[in-house]
């Protein structure tokens, strides 16, 4: 019985952090709607499904949770319970990632990652600001770039594994 709790528990905590990433999708996408950049969603022909395609741009946005996505900052924190069936899921997540990001560079496509703490928590950027880097950055031609709560900057491949906490990149 108290196995059954655990994985219904276990889907609460699943769906609650997607549900989390979800709603910080929908702030981006309203930024980006108001200033006039149109889009196109979830894009099932483009490496990883991302999140957010302007195809006039070829710029793909993808907006990722820091728990989910394995973020090294200080919101990665790995539940106390089944901890090591969480680090597996995520370090998933991050391989699938790492991919869709070498694929979508391959296709010659420009990709932004904003990471949820940009976005969400005290120390996070306002959306005029947010607004601002986005601007900067689809009128740039950097290719790959992340909006952290530091601000934009501008990555290379190689560099962009930097940004995962290193317990998910070790093989
Ligand atoms: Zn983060």
């Amino acid at each position: 019985m108290a196995d059954v709790h655990n994985t219904e528990q276990r889907r609460k905590n699943m769906r609650a952090i997607k549900s989390r990433d979800t709603s910080i999708e929908i702030q981006v996408r309203r930024i980006l709607w108001h200033a006039g950049y149109r889009y196109r969603l979830n894009v099932k022909a483009l490496p990883g499904k991302p999140d957010i395609y302007l195809p006039k741009y070829r710029a793909v946005i993808q907006i990722n949770g820091c728990l989910w996505h394995g973020h090294n900052c200080p919101q990665f924190v790995l539940p106390k319970t089944r901890t090591e069936f969480w680090r597996n899921k995520i370090k998933d997540n991050v391989r699938r990632d790492l991919k869709s990001v070498a694929a979508l560079h391959d296709k010659g496509l420009r990709l932004l990652v904003i990471w949820e703490c940009a976005l969400q928590g005290k120390a996070r950027l306002d959306n005029r600001y947010t607004y601002n880097l986005l601007n900067r950055w689809l009128s740039s031609t950097e290719l790959l770039a992340n909006i952290d709560k530091q601000g934009l900057s501008s990555t290379t491949l190689y560099e962009f594994k930097s940004q995962i906490n290193p317990s998910l990149t070790e093989s």
